[in-house]
């Protein structure tokens, strides 16, 4: 390959995760190239984006730092102030509440398209030099650096390649580094939703059989589902006709907001637990969910990969503070063993509490309620549970 003109990063895929770490890179001073085949589609306020995140505080944080999240907050997000979580099969019930936290919100209702749009809008900026539309074709790990050709047939070298082009990235395989995969064997079905009580600004949860039913409160008073089923189950409601589909979701949701009517065309996608094996090879690193998958019970998916870019940053400014190299191999892999050994608790403990709240034994179906109930009762607990999610 020929030799392009020296950046420091190459970041490949500008979904928010992508964009976000080539913003907060650039933001530490170093020369950063953003590759995505397909510019964002704009945020439009009459289409809302039917894939929505419940966005925590540390990432605020980080979309503030990057000079994004006062945009975001304008636009439209919804606060949520409290969690209701509860269980079909035991009984109990989770409940936690912003005020007794000390909190204003737990969190935030955000599109997704709208955390793209305004990130993007901020990439010229910030000078992140972009190849769009474009995509990696081959890769060369040189030792010290690495070489991308392009398929517009321009060639990139960088210090550091980092994957962020999503769960089947290209640059991850590119690199020979190996995912395991658990298919779930369910699909998240996604919507917004009319109900006939106040979503009362809380994110209200009901484990069932088949799955999680989560209802967001969304601005202007509807409410997005994610409601994970197995694959028959999903292809199943997303044929139905809206009465009957607003029929069955009401009746899957214990009728807690009463009756409920949808107020989009529905999606779904489906649900695997992946996680790369390793998060650094040589000069090519990988995040987001090119590194890590999860199940959306917890709201997490994209909340992860935020904090594998916080974290990057943070190796980034640390090492400027003192006077060493950022992209020094043993940074990497500090970097790479934190943030690995974090992300692959979490994948396993969502997995895991979604094999429990789904589970018919008998001592799995006793014991869940009370804990429910106790993690929410006792306030050290929910207080953890919070800080948890929230990255506090
Ligand atoms: C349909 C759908 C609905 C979802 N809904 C929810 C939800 O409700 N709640 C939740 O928490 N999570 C949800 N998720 C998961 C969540 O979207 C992801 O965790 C999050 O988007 C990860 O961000 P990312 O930037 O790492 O990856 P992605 O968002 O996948 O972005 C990857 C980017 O890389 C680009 N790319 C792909 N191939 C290449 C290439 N060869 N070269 C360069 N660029 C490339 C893509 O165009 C894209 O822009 C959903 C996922 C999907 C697919």
């Amino acid at each position: 390959m020929n030799r392009g003109r020296e950046l420091d990063v190459v970041v490949v895929g500008g979904g928010v995760v992508g964009a976000a770490c080539a913003l907060a890179l650039a933001g530490q001073g170093l020369q950063t190239m953003l590759v995505e085949p397909s510019p964002p589609v704009p945020w439009s306020r009459d289409k809302p984006d039917l894939r929505v995140y419940a966005f925590a505080a540390d990432n605020a944080l980080l979309f503030d730092s990057l000079g994004a999240w006062a945009s975001v907050l304008a636009a439209r997000v919804q606060p949520y102030r409290r969690m209701r979580v509860w269980d079909a099969g035991g009984g109990g019930e989770l409940d936690i509440d912003a005020d007794t936290l000390g909190r204003r919100e737990l969190g935030w209702i955000v599109e997704h398209g709208l955390l793209l749009d305004r990130l993007w809008a901020l990439l010229p900026a910030a000078g992140v030099r972009l190849r769009c539309p474009a995509r990696v074709e081959a890769l060369q790990d040189d030792g010290d650096c690495v070489r991308l050709r392009l398929d517009d047939g321009s060639q990139v070298q960088a210090r550091l390649a980092v994957a962020a082009d999503g769960a089947q990235s290209s640059l991850r395989r590119l690199a020979g580094i190996e995912v395991d995969v658990h298919e779930h064997g369910q699909r998240g079905v996604v919507g917004y939703v009319a109900t006939e009580r106040p979503h009362e600004d809380t994110a209200w949860q009901r484990f069932l059989p088949g799955g999680p039913l989560a209802l967001l409160p969304s601005a202007g008073g509807h409410c997005s589902i994610v409601w994970s089923l197995p694959d028959a189950e999903a292809a199943r409601v997303l044929a139905l006709d809206d009465a009957a589909f607003g029929r069955e979701l009401g009746r899957a949701f214990d009728r807690r907001l009463g009756e409920v009517r949808p107020v989009s065309p529905r999606a779904a996608f489906p649900l695997r637990r992946q996680l790369a094996r390793e998060y650094v090879r040589g000069r090519v690193l990988v995040l987001g969910d090119a590194a890590h998958v999860v199940h959306p019970l917890a709201g997490q998916g994209v909340n992860l990969g935020l904090r594998d870019v916080a974290a990057l940053r943070d190796l980034v400014a640390a090492a400027a503070g003192a006077n060493g190299d950022w992209h020094a191999a043993s940074r990497l892999a500090r970097w790479a063993r934190a943030r690995r050994s974090e992300d692959t608790l979490a994948a396993h403990a969502f997995s895991g509490i979604d094999r429990v709240f789904r589970s018919e034994n008998p001592a799995a179906v006793l014991l869940r309620g009370p804990l429910l109930s106790l993690a929410g009762r006792v306030p050290p607990l929910s207080r953890a549970l919070w800080r948890k999610a929230a990255g506090a």
